[in-house]
């Protein structure tokens, strides 16, 4: 079985998606982690399109572990390195490549063939899994979500101002929905979860609702 979640950056899909994974003893599957893993490498070599030939060569791996969905290449672990700011400032352009998105989509069909996931992302529900169980498309302004990620970033250490991250999140809603391949796009049978005047809580337990009516799982 696998739920999805999609939505525009900084709607709190994946702090939203790890709770229900926990509530609801899923595995969660965080794709935007993917795509900027490869842009974390993609940086390192350079900034070389040849990597996006060669995708199969580069041993991506992740597991989800305590709340934290890891991600190595090789045998470095980057999970925290993905986060940085130059890794956010390319992202978009980088998961725009259609090679690229080929190989995320082929990773996570076979990491949900295998377990039953709860996975966020922008076109899960429209392009990569047409046939979940449930589909959710979260939504929140610019304006809040940029309110969000700057204290997120602010926990996690890192120096970023409001305006910079309002201005990365525009950004990346552009390029996100203007794609060619796969944009973000709420599917025609997802439900929306609009965040903006809700706590967390309200949008975990409205979530959580809806999977247990429309589906056989059990808390
Ligand atoms: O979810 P997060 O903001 O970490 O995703 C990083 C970027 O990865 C997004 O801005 C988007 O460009 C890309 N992405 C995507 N398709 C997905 C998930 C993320 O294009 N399913």
């Amino acid at each position: 079985m696998i739920i999805v979640l999609d939505g525009p950056a900084g709607s709190g899909k994946s702090s939203t998606a790890k709770a229900i994974a926990d509530k609801l003893h899923l595995q969660y599957l965080d794709s935007g982690a993917l795509y900027r893993a490869i842009t974390y490498q993609y940086i390192k070599a350079g900034e070389s399109s040849s990597l996006f030939d060669n995708l199969d060569k580069m041993n991506l791996t992740f597991n989800y572990d305590a709340g934290n969905f890891r991600v190595f290449i090789d045998d470095e672990e980057c999970t925290a390195a993905i986060r940085s700011k130059q890794v956010s400032g390319s992202v978009s352009k980088v998961a725009a490549n259609p090679l690229v998105r080929k190989y995320v989509n082929r990773l996570m069909k076979n990491y949900a063939s295998s377990f039953a996931s709860i996975a966020d992302g922008r076109d899960l529900g429209s392009a990569v899994f047409p046939d979940a169980a449930v589909k959710f498309y979260l939504q929140a302004s610019a304006e809040v979500r940029a309110e969000r990620r700057t204290s997120e970033m602010h926990q996690m250490g890192q120096e970023v101002s409001y305006d910079e991250v309002l201005q990365n999140i525009m950004e990346r809603d552009r390029i996100d929905s203007s794609r060619e391949h796969d944009p973000l796009r709420k599917a025609e049978d997802a439900i929306v979860v609009q965040t903006d005047q809700m706590t967390f809580e309200e949008q975990v337990a409205l979530c959580i609702q809806h999977i247990l009516s429309k589906t056989s799982h059990t808390t």
